[in-house]
């Protein structure tokens, strides 16, 4: 007979090189923690996945199919939660990988979800809005077992925006009858938004990036910054970081970068890519590739833009001291190990870019509640959020000598097999 685990290995379809990455970077913690076998094995794979088909009449009237993901990994501290996002790449493996990331990241930041992901493989950028809204409402009626504001509380991601969560909030209320604007984050304010959302992300990035200058110790007075993508999150921690004093000398988009080693006038900046649509041709720097970019001396670098953007053939490159990773997974483990060795800093992706979905955290809570928070209030409560899991993280490597990605994930971990452990195996 077969034994049932060989069986298991050989038939799981997600198990492609981003996710792999991920369930090797649990394998590590596992044992360094020493976590429960049986618990460590059932945390390695997604507690559900769903693939669809979605089939959308183009502006040409003719009808092209796509292919979407929902997933969930793990539910067991309460709804699952993830973005959804809309990129050629994305396929079973990325979004079982990041639903994991998910997990790790509700836990450690204290929040009552567990970890999900969703997405459609296409070209966003090819399609007209008419088109994009018929994808994703097509894409909501077919995941719409999985979601709901109990069950799966989508968000945006790349991609996608405060339109698609707004279509999917419609689409999902005209099925069950009723507006039901909890069942997604990243919401309009005028349907159920909250303050603060748009701007989650990067504000938690820009904090994690102080506190990282304060745990190293950088003396600069004005510590320079490269940020690869001028995104939501990458233009928000630009602009907050510039307010703060901080010399941003170089920014990327897709097309590619500028910098101006003097700092980048970041007002001036947002304006113009705000008219033009991409950072390329500003005024105020000098163009550069992103290879070139990511190469930049710094004292902090700040991938916010795709995944596996510091790998083991350009990571010899890096010129920075401290590197905060707004991007979900943009080092690959063995950059990672390289970084380790060479003492350069990372303040890992959940932590540095959990700011999201703590404000969406909140956002369901005041939808849930009908009661909704200000500006102030909402910053606040992400400032002691942020800061309370920064802080337990900090202390942890440096009482175990573990690097920041490693306490993080313990500290989540622990959590998670807490509760699970609690809540014994059914039936
Ligand atoms: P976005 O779509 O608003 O921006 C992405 C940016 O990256 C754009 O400037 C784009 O031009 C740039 N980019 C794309 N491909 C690139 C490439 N090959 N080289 C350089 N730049 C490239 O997305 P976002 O919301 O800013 O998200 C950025 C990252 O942050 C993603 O990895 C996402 O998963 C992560 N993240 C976002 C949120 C959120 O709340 N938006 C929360 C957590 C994590």
């Amino acid at each position: 007979m077969v034994p049932i685990r060989s069986v298991k290995k050989e038939s799981v379809e997600c198990e492609t090189e981003h996710f792999l990455m991920a369930q090797k970077q649990l394998d590590e913690i596992a044992a360094e923690m020493g976590l429960d076998a049986e618990l460590h094995e059932r945390l390695r794979y997604p507690k559900r996945s769903l693939i669809v088909s979605i089939p959308v009449r183009l502006d040409s009237g003719k009808v092209q199919t796509f292919t979407g993901y929902r997933v969930h990994h793990d539910v067991s501290l309460g709804p699952a939660k993830g973005g959804i996002r809309f990129h050629p790449e994305v396929n079973l493996g990325e979004v079982a990988g990041l639903a994991m990331l998910m997990t790790w990241k509700c836990a450690l930041m204290g929040l009552p979800f567990g970890g999900a992901k969703g997405g459609i493989r296409c070209e966003p950028w090819k399609m007209s809005s008419g088109e994009l809204e018929r994808l994703t409402r097509r894409y909501t009626a077919e995941i719409i077992n999985l979601i709901g504001p109990d069950k799966d509380i989508p968000a945006p991601d790349m991609y996608t925006n405060e339109q698609t969560m707004a279509w999917i909030m419609d689409t999902y209320s005209i099925n069950v009858g009723y507006t039901v604007p909890s069942v997604v984050t990243g919401k309009p304010i005028s349907i159920g938004g909250s303050l603060g959302r748009q701007e989650a992300t990067g504000r938690g990035v820009a904090y994690c990036a102080k506190q990282a200058a304060a745990f190293t110790e950088l003396n600069a007075k004005n510590p320079s910054v490269v940020i690869q993508g001028f995104g939501n999150v990458g233009s928000v921690t630009a602009k907050l970081l510039y307010e703060s004093g901080y010399k941003i000398i170089a920014v990327s988009d897709v097309y590619g970068g500028i910098y101006n080693m003097d700092g980048l006038d970041i007002p001036r900046l947002l304006a113009y890519v705000s008219e033009m649509g991409k950072v390329g041709e500003f005024a105020g720097g000098k163009t550069i590739s992103n290879e070139e970019l990511l190469a930049l001396p710094c004292d902090i670098l700040i991938p916010a833009a795709l995944g596996n953007q510091i790998r083991k053939d350009n990571v010899a490159d890096l010129k920075c001291k401290i590197i905060v990773e707004a991007a979900n997974g943009p080092t690959s483990p063995e950059a990672d190990q390289y970084l380790q060795d060479k003492k350069i800093v990372v303040v890992p992706d959940v932590l540095a870019n959990a700011g999201g979905v703590t404000v969406s955290y909140f956002e369901w809570v005041q939808g849930l509640m009908h009661l909704f928070w200000t500006e102030e209030e909402v910053n606040q409560r992400l400032e002691q959020i942020m800061g309370r899991a920064c802080q337990q993280i900090f202390e942890l490597s440096k009482k175990t000598g573990l690097r920041l990605r490693m306490a993080a994930l313990r500290i989540g971990i622990s959590r998670l097999a807490e509760a699970k452990r609690l809540r014994g195996l059914y039936p």
